[in-house]
């Protein structure tokens, strides 16, 4: 057998653990009373803040590809769930990992999972401090990841709040994630640095975590969701919790250079996929015009573009949530987005 055929029963599931996993208990973390090797971990939350926590599973075959590359596909596992904090304006501090292994699975698959969970792990100065490891004999591999991370008492956002007249603000670029799904699967065909560009953001989100943090502290922010499931999809969400509905101007839609020219080669309709495709993992938040003057500071020390896409607006019944309009036209869209069952 070769290194790279070598099974992770070569190690086993206490050798995974202290050989891969227990070195991403990132040093310098706060809280951390008791860490990976005992029972459970034991951790000190800051006394005047509240623990915000989340969690997501990605399974083989329906989050990613078996041949998605396993060091993206760790620090991928990281980012969707900085995305959650970020959305709620928390700093992350401690994960919990649980993985469920095939038997079969090559060390090296292993190996590279931990290094790139590793790597997004002391990025973002998150202590993995614990989890479960177990084998699977019904069919692939599947990861949940639970982070925690801490917000001062009443202050996390949320999704309830936007106001009629509130901004629309979004964060980076919308669709180039789904775009990046669509030339993987071959759907799409896009050139040369495009291809790369689009995929890259499909296997590796940028979560806005310092901005969230920033846009906490500075109580700017009405309202906040991440785009997970599609943008439409997404804002819909906002605005059923906040009660109210939304007016998009389809031109004001920050589409990347590379999205831009894929609508221009391939045809309009693509932007449907834009604005619904989903996994952007950026940020929407509602925010009243006078505090453009605030953000405006926030977003450069976190070299983090913002667009002002639209407003909020009374919901009126029988009306859509969300109106993405050109030029006075209501564009059609999937507004679902994606949904497991
Ligand atoms: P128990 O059987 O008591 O639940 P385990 O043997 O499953 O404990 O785990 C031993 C230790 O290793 C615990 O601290 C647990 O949190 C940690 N651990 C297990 N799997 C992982 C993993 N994939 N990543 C990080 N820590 C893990
Ligand atoms: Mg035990």
């Amino acid at each position: 057998m070769t290194a790279r055929q070598e099974s992770i029963a070569s190690l086993g599931e206490f050798g995974l653990i202290r050989e891969l996993f227990a070195p991403l208990q990132t040093p310098g973390v706060p809280g951390v009373v008791l860490g990976i090797g005992d029972d459970a971990a034991v951790l000190t939350p800051a006394r005047t803040q509240e623990l915000v926590i989340t969690t997501d599973t990605l399974v083989e075959g329906m989050h990613f590809a078996a041949d998605m590359d396993p060091y993206l596909l760790g620090r991928k596992t990281l980012l969707v769930n900085l995305s959650d904090l970020a959305a709620m304006g928390a700093t992350p501090h401690w994960a919990l990992l649980s993985l469920a292994l095939p038997p079969a699975t090559a060390l090296h698959w292993a190996k590279e999972f931990a290094r790139g969970l590793g790597e997004a792990c002391r990025t973002f100065s998150v202590a993995l401090v614990g989890g479960d490891t177990v084998s699977t004999t019904h069919g692939g591999t599947v990861i949940t990841l639970t982070l925690m991370g801490m917000a001062g008492q009443g202050r996390a956002m949320t999704r309830k709040g936007a106001t009629p007249g509130d901004l629309i603000c979004v964060t980076g670029t919308i669709g180039d994630s789904a775009l990046g799904l669509a030339v993987r699967q071959g759907r799409l065909k896009a050139e040369g640095d495009d291809a790369v560009f689009l995929t890259d953001r499909h296997q590796l989100p940028s979560p806005r975590v310092a901005l969230g943090v920033k846009l906490l502290d500075a109580a700017i922010v009405r309202a906040c969701i991440d785009v997970s499931d599609g943008f439409a999809a997404d804002l819909g969400h906002l605005c059923e919790a906040s009660g109210v509905a939304a007016e998009v101007d389809a031109d004001r839609m920050p589409y990347s250079p590379a999205a831009r020219r894929q609508l221009t080669r391939h045809g309009p309709e693509w932007e449907s996929t834009l604005l619904s495709g989903g996994e952007d993992y950026e940020l929407i938040f509602a925010m009243t015009e006078g505090a453009m003057e605030f953000l405006t500071p926030l977003c450069e020390e976190t070299k983090t573009p913002v667009t002002v896409v639209g407003r909020f607006i009374e919901a009126a019944t029988g009306e859509p949530r969300v109106r993405i309009r050109r030029g006075g036209e209501l564009l059609r869209f999937s507004q679902e987005g994606w949904r497991h069952f």
